[in-house]
């Protein structure tokens, strides 16, 4: 057993600070070299305890943190694309995440983006209140801790700073996490730290790394607390051609021991490879390559948590977000069963009408699968990896065929094939692209709404609406042929058109034309006293002057109204209905039975 070093990610809005962060941990790590410095991963860079204690000068102390884990290994690749696709099943490959935010300029887009997707994969993170050198009147102090240069401050710069991250605890809290200044922490486990600091001066980083220390110390225990010589597990993090070398993995190895021959199971698109790595390749110290002119050493095995390249024969194929697992003879067919699941429980293929959703890599393909439905209970026809192709389009045109909001292919972070264009205008499919999950889902919900919207309303345009009217006495113009009157509107809207009943239940005639003060207009309201006339009305013998009339509401209709649309009918709408239903059933006792409106 041994307690490895946590993954950690960074995560932000573009220029928000995300490389310049790393840059800054690298660089002031490299300077501590009697502590070790760094060591140079693939894809990721470890820092050791001992130098993240001199970093943070006493702060460890300060804050009674035990020093058990043996370092922090950053991935090399900011960015919530690269978070994605270091994915495992059920969750993320990093361990903690810091989400930097320019403090001027507070949360955007992608900020939103990267706090649904660590929200989604519940990874502990703390957020970098970052740039905190550009607030106006601010005193730049090397690479001290946060509480050191505040106290420095000026009062009117000390409240500006807590005004802005006012504002930060703000849209957290709109995203539904309780956030606070890190020294106002009071419980770790339910409050978001928010750290403010310079990537550019080193400010605030000594209390950055401090808390990463201690959330992974105090929470993470059991995660990190791995055997460090039973077989790996991994994510692929990047497929690549290396010259003189063929198509490398570029991995991170979360657990176990990864040797030179092992046997490895990996995820191609279409299903899954056995391999056996013929080299495991670490980076060279930069002295070492501009004498012997390669970039990479070989090393016999890596242990836990490490970053690694490996060569290996018939990998050409293996996505990135992939897991990695060593296989023994004996337990191969299970691990290849496994793997293969974890493939099919992403990638999504039925005969059933719904939508297609493309993503780069299986992990920005499994968040935008989760997120979707947890915006919507749309189906989904088809959710796959790699570009938009002709047969998409071809799957989604079948499914528009069900419904038109089906006909549609979401493409994330995927070009659309020339092929597919050629088709895509005849087919009437829509595709939605973007590069940002949320907003993906959002154009595309509100299109859906757009067009749920536009149907409510014509379907309401086509039935009949609840209305009751009276015969003002006094105002009957002409008695039949049309019968032609003054009414009032006593509620709904009277249409042309409309079959008038009474209160028995017998027809009277139909609404022919409605007048307003000499003029055909299209509808009354209620309130409105208006002339109509009525084709098949004959006042004094099916109507007489003061009698209340409905419109008579065909069943179908009915059915309709207490299904689809009981919502779009006002108040006073419903309670003409429902006198209208108890109007019918006196006639058909059988009207409307099984619908209700409450
Ligand atoms: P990324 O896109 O999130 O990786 O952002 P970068 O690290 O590339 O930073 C974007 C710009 O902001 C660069 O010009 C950086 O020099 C600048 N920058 C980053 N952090 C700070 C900071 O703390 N203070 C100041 N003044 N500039 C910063």
């Amino acid at each position: 057993m041994k307690i490895r070093s946590p993954i950690v990610s960074v995560l932000g809005h573009v220029d928000h600070g995300k490389t310049t962060l790393l840059d800054n941990i690298r660089g002031t790590a490299i300077a501590h070299k009697e502590a070790g410095g760094i060591t140079q991963h693939i894809g990721a860079t470890e820092i050791p305890i001992k130098v993240i204690e001199e970093i943070c000068k006493g702060l460890l102390e300060k804050y009674s943190i035990q020093r058990i884990i043996p370092g922090l290994l950053f991935i090399d690749t900011p960015g919530h694309e690269a978070f994605t696709t270091l994915r495992k099943r059920g969750g993320s490959l990093a361990d903690l995440a810091i989400l930097i935010v320019d403090i001027n300029e507070g949360f955007k887009p992608q900020t939103y983006e990267a706090l649904n997707i660590l929200k989604m994969y519940k990874t502990p993170f703390v957020v970098a209140a970052n740039k905190i050198d550009k607030i106006r009147g601010w005193k730049a102090h090397k690479n001290s801790s946060f509480l050191e240069t505040f106290e420095k401050q000026v009062p009117k710069v000390q409240q500006s700073l807590e005004t802005k991250i006012y504002e930060l605890v703000g849209s957290l809290h709109e995203e539904g996490f309780n956030a606070e200044r890190f020294d106002r922490v009071t419980d770790f486990t339910s409050q978001v730290s928010i750290v403010p600091i310079s990537a550019l001066t080193g400010e605030g980083i000594p209390e950055l790394l401090t808390l990463l220390i201690g959330l992974a110390q105090q929470y993470l225990k059991d995660q990190l607390t791995i055997e460090s010589d039973s077989p790996a597990k991994g994510t692929i993090l990047e497929v690549k051609e290396e010259k003189g070398l063929g198509t490398t993995l570029d991995a991170i190895i979360y657990d176990g021991v990864l040797k030179q021959n092992d046997k490895i199971v990996l995820l191609t698109l279409e299903d899954v490879v056995v391999t056996r790595i013929r080299s495991l390749l670490k980076p060279k110290p930069l002295e070492e390559i501009r004498e012997s002119k390669t970039e990479f050493k070989r090393v016999k095995e890596v242990v836990a948590a490490s970053g690694v390249k490996i060569v290996a024969p018939g990998v050409k194929d293996v996505i990135p977000g992939s897991p990695l697992r060593v296989a023994k003879d004996e337990n191969l067919e299970d691990i290849r069963n496994e793997i293969r699941k974890e493939l099919e429980e992403v990638k999504i293929e039925t005969d059933k009408a719904g939508i297609v959703i493309k993503a780069d890599t299986l992990g920005s393909l499994e968040a935008v699968i989760k997120l979707l439905k947890e915006e919507t209970d749309v189906p989904i026809r088809v959710a796959d990896i790699g570009d938009v192709s002709q047969r998409d389009v071809i799957e989604a045109e079948v499914s528009k065929n069900t419904d038109e909001i089906y006909g549609v292919i979401l493409a994330f972070n995927v070009k659309i094939l020339p092929s597919a264009k050629t088709i895509l205008e005849e087919s009437g499919v829509k595709v939605f692209s973007n590069n940002v999950i949320y907003k993906l889902i959002e154009d595309y919900v509100d299109w859906m709404k757009e067009i749920k919207e536009r149907r409510k309303k014509s379907l309401m345009e086509s039935i009949i609406r609840p209305v009751k009217i009276r015969i003002l006495p006094g105002f009957v113009f002409r008695s039949s042929k049309p019968a032609i009157t003054g009414i009032e509107v006593l509620a709904g809207k009277l249409k042309p058109g409309y079959n008038l009943i009474r209160e028995d239940g017998n027809v009277v005639g139909t609404v022919g034309s409605i007048q307003d003060k000499g003029k055909n207009i299209k509808s009354a309201k209620k309130g409105q006293k208006v002339a109509i006339s009525i084709k098949g009305g004959i006042i004094g013998r099916n109507i007489e002057e003061g009698d209340i009339l409905y419109s008579d509401i065909p069943e179908k209709d009915y059915k309709i109204l207490s299904k689809q649309l009981k919502n779009e009918l006002t108040a006073d709408e419903q309670e003409t209905l429902e006198e209208i239903v108890k109007i019918k059933r006196k006639v058909d006792p059988t009207y409307g039975t099984g619908y209700s409106l409450s």
